[in-house]
């Protein structure tokens, strides 16, 4: 068996690290090629000891030279690069053979990207990239013959349930009948819409079964992630939206299912444990062991499956305007959301206002069609300064 060069885009976050735990389980395996990080140098440090890259990448210009001179001092010999470039280099080497896309938000689409355009095995978890330029992101994969593996739990789960010999050829073409994508329903699945208006930041990002970062535990209590989940599996499975179903099912063992036309339903279950889907993308198409335990279904609490609220979780009603608006509209969503979210940590808006600033958002900008990246940055862009506009206008008014 060779062994895979694998750059990590994102390595100090949630799945960075999950990811490392799989590799460290696999060190025949794999050959960490390239670590990224925003700011966390601390984090760095230990990463690069541990598992010696020839790279690292700190996309914070200013935390790069901080972080060559600690290496230096540790006689490592990994390079140091920084800024969006050096996650490009990273990303597209030729050297490389799988990069994990495990960036938070827009920051992740470029260097994302750029393994795609080069052909590269890339592990899917930055859901954002494709829910701004799905379009664009695809018809690369087509044009490069990028291997592309998705990781998101929902996502890796119908992946797996779909006919194996025809990954991404066209829905219509498997005789499927539907998704049907799972939620947890997050930490406020009973909560009152009274009770969310004075939801802590704390309470928000306390997911009841998965332990991710800050942005994305956000975005499951307002249910955005279902939303943008949706909007991910449009474009991973050339589906329409309505051929997706949303399914609350508060165990998370269930990670998604595909209906077929005879009425066969497959599903794909397992703990709620990332490294399964970061295991699966690593050794496909074989498999391997990935450090988690059994599932334990005699001992665990009974499945159970409820309708979604639309009315208590706006942001799903946006999600899904946003796919049939089509265009721009899905990056404008992505983008008023990120600041919606970031507002809401840094305590400037209340829980309840991040719908309300991204409704707005979306009604103020223009959706046109995104025909280069250029578009989808600048659509990107327009609905950051809008939604901040948003936020100074409430900020006088209160
Ligand atoms: P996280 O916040 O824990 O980690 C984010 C990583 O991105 C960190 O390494 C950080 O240094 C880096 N980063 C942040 N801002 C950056 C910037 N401006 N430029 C470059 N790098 C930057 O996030 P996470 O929970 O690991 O999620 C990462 C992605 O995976 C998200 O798109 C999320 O939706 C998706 N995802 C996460 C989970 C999960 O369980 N955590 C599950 C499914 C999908
Ligand atoms: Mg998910």
């Amino acid at each position: 068996m060779s062994c895979r060069n694998v750059t990590i885009l994102g390595s100090t976050g949630s799945i960075g690290c999950s990811t490392l735990e799989v590799i460290a389980l696999h060190p025949k395996r794999f050959k960490v090629y390239a670590l990224t990080a925003y700011s966390r140098t601390n984090e760095m440090v230990e990463q690069c000891q541990r598992f010696l890259p020839a790279y690292a990448v700190m996309a914070d210009v200013n935390q790069a030279e901080d972080l060559e001179s600690r290496l230096k001092a540790l006689n490592l010999a990994t390079q140091v690069l920084s800024g969006n470039q050096g996650l490009v280099k990273v990303a597209s080497d030729a050297d490389v053979d799988s990069v994990v896309a495990a960036i938070v938000g827009a920051a992740g689409l470029e260097s994302t990207l750029a393994a795609v355009t080069h052909g590269k095995t890339v592990l899917l978890a930055n859901k954002e990239s494709l829910v701004m330029a799905g379009g664009l992101f695809m018809n690369a994969v087509a044009d490069s013959g990028a291997t592309l593996l998705p990781i998101d739990s929902e996502h890796n789960a119908i992946f797996q349930c779909l006919p194996q010999s025809r990954e991404n050829s066209l829905v219509d073409g498997k005789g499927m009948r539907k998704i049907l994508l799972t939620a947890s329903g997050g930490p406020f699945r009973k909560w009152t819409r009274e009770q969310m208006a004075e939801a802590t930041v704390e309470q928000a990002c306390a997911h009841p079964n998965w332990d991710m970062g800050r942005k994305i535990s956000v975005d499951s209590a307002t249910m955005m992630n279902k939303g943008l989940e949706l909007i991910e599996a449009c474009w991973l499975f050339d589906i329409p939206a309505s051929k997706i179903e949303i399914v609350v099912h508060p165990q998370s063992i269930v990670h998604s299912m595909v209906e077929y036309l005879d009425g066969s339903v497959i599903a794909q279950m397992g703990n709620p444990d990332m490294r399964i889907p970061i295991a699966y993308g690593l050794a496909w198409p074989e498999r391997m062991d990935s450090g988690v335990a059994s599932l334990d279904l005699i001992n665990s609490d009974p499945l159970d499956f409820e309708q979604p609220d639309y009315v208590r979780f706006p942001c799903l009603r946006l999600a899904i305007e946003a796919a049939d608006t089509g265009g721009t509209a899905m990056a404008v969503l992505n983008a008023a959301n990120e600041i919606a979210v970031e507002a809401f940590l840094s305590g400037l808006i209340k829980f309840t206002d991040i719908s309300v600033l991204i409704e707005q958002a979306l009604s103020e900008v223009s959706i046109i069609e995104p025909t280069g990246l250029d578009v989808v940055k600048s659509a990107d862009a327009d609905a950051r300064a809008v939604a901040g506009n948003i936020l100074k206008t409430w900020n006088k008014g209160r």
